[in-house]
């Protein structure tokens, strides 16, 4: 193998040179975190950048999640997507909540609406949707339930930063949306996340529970966790801010020759997500389907033997793995769509910095692949 490996996804950095000066702000100023300058910049930075009122900063985004259900006091039962990454149905353990997975719709790969409420019993207190890949979720829909039946939501959004759905904002429904700032992430602070939050009473309750529950030295008001980012994340991420239109135009260039590509290939298909007025290309999964020569995984196979390092987004499913496959509402064979999307998905590369080159090396093995002479 002569060629470097092509991964799944790469960080956007910014000329480093750039960073400098910030970093020797922190050095001056020897504030490292809990709230220092640029933590509080990169909050109102991120508030004017996304469109929304309130945002906590976190170290990541998984205590963002766990901390988001601690907020709103979640307990028993808790509906969400099997087809995600771990860290979603996670959350709800680390909270002793029980997960209720419930099927995927096949057309964005998102929680199915009309399987919620037979999933709905006395216990259950939320809904977690998941935005997958950006794709936004059917919102109206999934209030309505959430209205009928006095639940709460609590919108997964770490794939969807930037996005806008047909109804605005896709950070402005449900309850809570948590964002997550990790390396593989569009928008990166290397780990990072946030909570979004409606209003400045809960935005200062959540501030108390990931600073361990301190409301001021001497006074702690709740069992908080350290979910605090710190100073050099909240660094990186302004900087980072200041190149996102660019990243995410150069993304959505790769998507588009993605999909002219795939168009041309039968028995490939990607997602075509949900309609966004404003995507993010965030990932670029494909389908494999029955007429397509190779298998998914030989394709995957196919591809890693060239150095290019496709990702099964998400397989295996979450309901899959040991500390799930227990539960009742595990059973694959309740969970029809999410099984197929998980045996059939693979996500391509798509990065600021892939090189037309590059893309051209992967079109071509899934092209030649998909040849019937082969
Ligand atoms: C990345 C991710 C998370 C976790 O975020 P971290 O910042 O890595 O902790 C949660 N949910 C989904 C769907 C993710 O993709």
């Amino acid at each position: 193998m002569s060629e470097k490996p092509i991964y799944v996804t790469q960080p956007y950095l910014p000329p480093i040179e750039e960073f400098i000066p910030l970093l020797q702000q922190i050095w001056d100023s020897k504030v490292l975190t809990n709230n220092g300058p640029f933590h509080k910049q990169l909050e109102q930075a991120l508030c004017d950048h996304l469109g929304v009122k309130h945002l906590a900063l976190f170290a990541n985004g998984t205590l963002a999640l766990v901390t988001a259900l601690e907020a709103l006091r979640i307990t028993g039962e808790v509906i969400t997507t099997p087809y995600s990454f771990v860290a979603t149905a996670h959350s709800l353990l680390w909270n002793n909540i029980t997960p209720v997975f419930v099927d995927i719709e096949p057309r964005t790969l998102n929680l199915d609406p009309a399987r919620i409420e037979a999933a709905i019993t006395p216990q259950t207190t939320a809904i977690l949707p998941v935005h997958c890949y950006g794709n936004p979720c059917d919102v109206d829909a999934i209030q309505t339930i959430a209205d009928n039946y006095n639940l709460k939501v609590i919108y997964d959004a770490a794939h969807a930063f930037g996005v806008q759905c047909q109804q605005g904002n896709v950070l402005a429904h449900g309850d809570l949306s948590v964002l997550s700032f990790h390396a593989t992430k569009v928008f990166t602070t290397f780990e990072g996340g946030a909570i979004v939050c409606p209003d400045a009473k809960r935005k200062l309750h959540i501030d108390h529970l990931k600073n361990f529950g301190f409301v001021n030295q001497t006074t702690v008001v709740a069992t908080g966790i350290n979910g605090k980012m710190n100073e050099l994340q909240a660094a990186i991420g302004l900087l980072q801010l200041q190149h996102i239109d660019q990243a995410l135009a150069r993304r959505a260039e790769i998507a588009a020759r993605y999909r002219d590509a795939i168009d041309a290939i039968p028995g490939l298909s990607y997602v075509p997500g949900a309609g966004q007025r404003v995507a993010n290309h965030a990932y670029f999964p494909i389908l494999v389907g029955d007429d397509y020569p190779l298998s998914r995984d030989a394709l995957f196979a196919k591809l890693m033997a060239q150095g290019i390092n496709g990702r099964r987004y998400f397989y295996p499913l979450i309901s899959d793995f040991p500390m799930y496959r227990g539960l009742p509402s595990a059973q694959a064979s309740d969970l029809p769509v999410a099984s197929d999307a998980a045996a059939r998905v693979i996500c391509l590369p798509i990065y600021p910095n892939l090189q037309a080159n590059d893309q051209d090396r992967v079109i071509e093995i899934i092209n030649d692949s998909g040849a019937r002479s082969l």
